[in-house]
This record gives structure tokens, C-alpha cells and sequence, in this order.
């Protein structure tokens, strides 16, 4: 098979949004255990901005972005589970997502059940994969336990409201206007707080009768961590997995004593799914509460493709909420 003509975005520099070029692409024929994937539909995730900024390493020039859905157009020679036809979707692979068409590690990809489109797919992927370890791969949770939900209406955030709403806990959101507030609640959230850090844990604890939050999904990283931690019921879990404001501090050890024998911890989706086995488990579980209804894709901005840059450039200035997918 000779190489694919297609377009799609390169990076040779790091930056703002500006610095993302779109045009003609070759890719070469699949090899090994590669899958060219025909995209249909794109994901945009806060880890694509990561990677354009340069917080994570990543070699330049590069492709961008790391979810997709489509149908496999060819395979190579050691690929034996996927083969051309198949509907898929793929995360947490190579950036070069951000593309007409994109080759996949097997290992990355997973197959399409009849009833999820791709759009939905690749709106609901990473992050749904995302909500699927934090809920189920961190504390115990238990019904009746509370959490806290920072960038409630967010991608993430509006699966993690719903999914952790049809497992009876009480979710506490945080999110930066009314409207996300309304969102936060349609998915499930029991109470909305409008707002930032400040005051953020006295709130939390007259909610939670003085005891505060079990566990603290910390999205929003330098501008909240502190609030998180302040949040928190005795051996209360502070989960921090982003960082949309900006990088979390070092935090001394005794800070996690002091405020009731804590546990941190920093997880990333990639040491859930590192495995066929993994990420078989974590899309089992997404796939049986999307094929159930009681979660829903949150689709809340589509873009065509080629405006890939607009659509960064609302997802940093908070003007999104639910998931953003580009159409191919
Ligand atoms: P979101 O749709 O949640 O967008 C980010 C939201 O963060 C904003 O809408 C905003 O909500 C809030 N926010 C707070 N402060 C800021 C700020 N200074 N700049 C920008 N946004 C801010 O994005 P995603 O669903 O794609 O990702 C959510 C988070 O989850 C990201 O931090 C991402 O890195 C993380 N993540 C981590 C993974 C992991 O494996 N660890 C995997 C996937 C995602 P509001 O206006 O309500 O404050």
C-alpha cells in the first residue's frame, strides 16, 4: 500500500492556538501493529492544550490530539483483532489526531458498539475513560458518600455528574458561572457553587453537615488545591487530574496530616489503560452506563475540523461546557 494523502494540523512550534498549521499530510502505509483509522469525527480534550503549550514533552514538529472515531481504512501486518471496515475509536495514542485521518497503535483503539455513533464516540472516549477510573479506580465510594466536582459543566466533568449521580453519590460541582451551574445540576450534581476557591471549603462543609467531601476531583490544579484539600472529610481522598489553571504546587506531607491523614494522588488516564486488558475493563464500564442511558454524551460545541484552533481557543477561555468534536 503506498502512502494516504490527507489534511490535517502539524505543530513545529509552541504557543497559543496560532501556532497550529493546517495542510497536506503523507502518511505512510500501516506497519506492524499501526491502524490507519479514517476520522469522522475528532475529540478536543484540555491535554491537546498541554501538549501545543509544551507543559507535556512532546517532540516537534508533531501532530495534535488524541481522539478520534472512524472506520479502519488498512491495517498492518501484525494486526489480527481489527480489520478494514470496522468502526472504532481511539485515545491516548500519538498525537496527530487532529487530522482527516490518523495511524493508531492497536493497543489504543477500541471497537464500536452498534448503538454509538462516532460522533458520540469521540466525544465521550477519553473522557468517559476518565470519569470511569476516577470513580471507580480511586477510594471506594460508596452511596450516600459526597464528592467534589471541580469544572462541574465541563467535558469531564458533566459525565463524571452523571455517572456519579446514577451511583447515588451526592456530587458537589464547582464551576465558574450560573449557566454552567444549571448544566452541572441537569447532570446530576445535588449542589452547584458558583465561584472560586475563595470560601470554597466553608461551603462545602455546610453542605456536608461540618464533615466535608469524601473524595475531591480536582481538574482546575494551581487555583484550587488548597480549597480541595480544605474540602475534605478526615482520610478524605484529594485527587488531582488536571490543570487547567495551571500546575499544582509541591505540597509538604504534613499539609496532607494536619487536615486529617490524607490521601493525594496525581493519576493520568494512560496508567489505566495501559493494557488490552484495562482498557477493555474501563470502555466495558462506559459502554454498559452510555448503553443503559444513564449516561449521556454531552456534546456541547461541534467545529469542522479545520477549525481546530477556535475551538482550543474556547475550551482555555471557559466558554465551553460538555465535550467538543470536530467534524471530518
Ligand atoms: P473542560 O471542558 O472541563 O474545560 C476546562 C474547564 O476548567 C473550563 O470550562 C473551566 O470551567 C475550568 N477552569 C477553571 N479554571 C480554568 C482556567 N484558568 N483556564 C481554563 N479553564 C479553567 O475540559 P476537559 O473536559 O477536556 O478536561 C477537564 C480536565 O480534566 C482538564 O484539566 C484535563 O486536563 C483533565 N483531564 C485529565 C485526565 C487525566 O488522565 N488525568 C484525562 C482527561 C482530562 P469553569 O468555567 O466552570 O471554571
Amino acid at each position: 500500500m503506498k502512502g494516504t494523502e490527507i489534511q490535517g494540523f502539524r505543530l513545529h512550534d509552541h504557543g497559543g492556538p496560532e501556532v497550529l498549521q493546517w495542510g497536506a499530510i503523507t502518511l505512510p502505509a500501516p506497519a506492524g501493529r499501526q491502524v490507519l483509522v479514517r476520522n469522522r469525527a475528532v475529540g478536543v480534550n484540555f491535554i491537546d492544550i498541554y501538549h501545543r503549550e509544551g507543559l507535556y514533552p512532546m517532540a516537534l514538529p508533531s501532530g495534535l490530539g488524541v481522539e478520534g472515531a472512524g472506520v479502519v481504512e488498512a491495517v498492518g501486518s501484525e494486526v489480527t483483532e481489527f480489520r478494514a471496515g470496522d468502526r472504532v475509536a481511539y485515545c491516548m495514542c500519538t498525537p496527530g489526531a487532529y487530522a482527516e485521518a490518523h495511524l493508531v497503535d492497536a493497543s489504543r483503539i477500541v471497537r464500536l458498539p452498534d448503538a454509538i455513533d462516532e460522533e458520540s464516540a469521540a466525544g465521550v472516549l477519553l473522557k468517559g475513560l476518565t470519569a470511569a477510573f476516577l470513580l471507580h479506580s480511586m477510594a471506594p465510594l460508596q452511596a450516600g458518600d459526597a464528592i467534589l466536582v471541580h469544572a462541574a459543566a465541563g467535558g469531564v466533568g458533566q459525565l463524571l455528574c452523571q455517572w456519579a449521580a446514577h451511583k447515588g453519590l451526592t456530587v458537589i460541582a464547582v464551576v465558574s458561572t450560573e449557566a454552567k451551574a444549571e448544566q452541572a445540576r441537569s447532570a446530576g450534581a445535588t449542589h452547584a457553587i458558583v465561584g472560586g476557591p475563595d470560601g470554597l471549603a466553608e461551603q462545602v462543609r455546610a453542605l456536608t453537615g461540618g464533615q466535608g467531601v469524601r473524595m475531591a476531583l480536582d481538574s482546575v490544579g494551581a487555583s484550587t488545591w488548597e480549597a480541595s484539600l480544605d474540602s475534605l472529610a478526615r482520610r478524605g481522598w484529594y485527587v488531582t487530574y488536571g490543570n487547567a489553571s495551571g500546575p499544582v504546587p509541591p505540597i509538604a506531607p504534613l499539609e496532607l496530616q494536619k487536615r486529617g491523614s490524607l490521601v493525594m494522588t496525581r493519576p493520568g488516564l494512560a496508567d489505566f489503560v495501559a493494557s488490552r486488558e484495562e482498557l477493555d475493563y474501563l470502555s466495558g464500564l462506559l459502554f454498559d452506563v452510555l448503553g443503559q442511558g444513564v449516561v449521556k454524551p454531552a456534546i456541547g460545541l461541534r467545529l469542522p475540523l479545520a477549525e481546530a484552533p477556535e475551538a482550543q481557543r474556547r475550551l482555555q477561555a471557559r466558554e465551553t461546557s460538555g465535550s467538543i468534536v470536530l467534524q471530518v
